[in-house]
């Protein structure tokens, strides 16, 4: 096996939803296509390096240089309504639907009780208690 290929076909199986043979597949095609898929995809992995932040005020997945975010900056938004959510993924997907106009709440994590996960271990809650300290 050639080594750069096989950790090309490691490191892309360790993304969700792409299994062994899914990432093996993924990385021929990488190599035998450099400029049509390898170099964009660097490309854009170089971009979204260092690029991509949570939003300050809602967790919300946002760029460096618009913190707050645009949904907490968009003042045709609905105040009022405020959804509630797991994870920032979690607001990408609701705003592909394009349904909702309200505000969002990014958790940064699973509430559980029964695995001692309260509110005080979130991320987001940690980051507002430092606020306020
Ligand atoms: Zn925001």
């Amino acid at each position: 096996m050639i080594v750069p290929l096989e950790n090309l076909e490691r490191a892309l199986a360790k993304l969700p939803g792409l299994g062994r043979r899914s990432a093996s597949r993924a990385a021929l095609a990488l190599v035998r296509e450099p400029e049509r898929l390898l170099r964009p995809l660097q490309a854009a992995l170089r971009a979204a390096e260092g690029n991509i932040r949570c939003c300050s005020r809602c967790g919300a997945f946002t760029t460096v240089d618009r913190d707050p975010c645009d949904c907490c900056t968009d003042v045709m938004r609905d105040g009022r309504i405020l959804c509630v959510v797991e994870e920032p993924s979690d607001i990408v997907s609701i705003e592909a639907s394009g349904g909702f106009r309200g505000r969002y709440h990014a958790l940064g994590g699973k509430l559980s009780p029964v695995r001692h996960m309260g509110p005080e271990k979130l991320p987001t809650q940690r980051r507002a208690m430092r606020r306020r300290s």
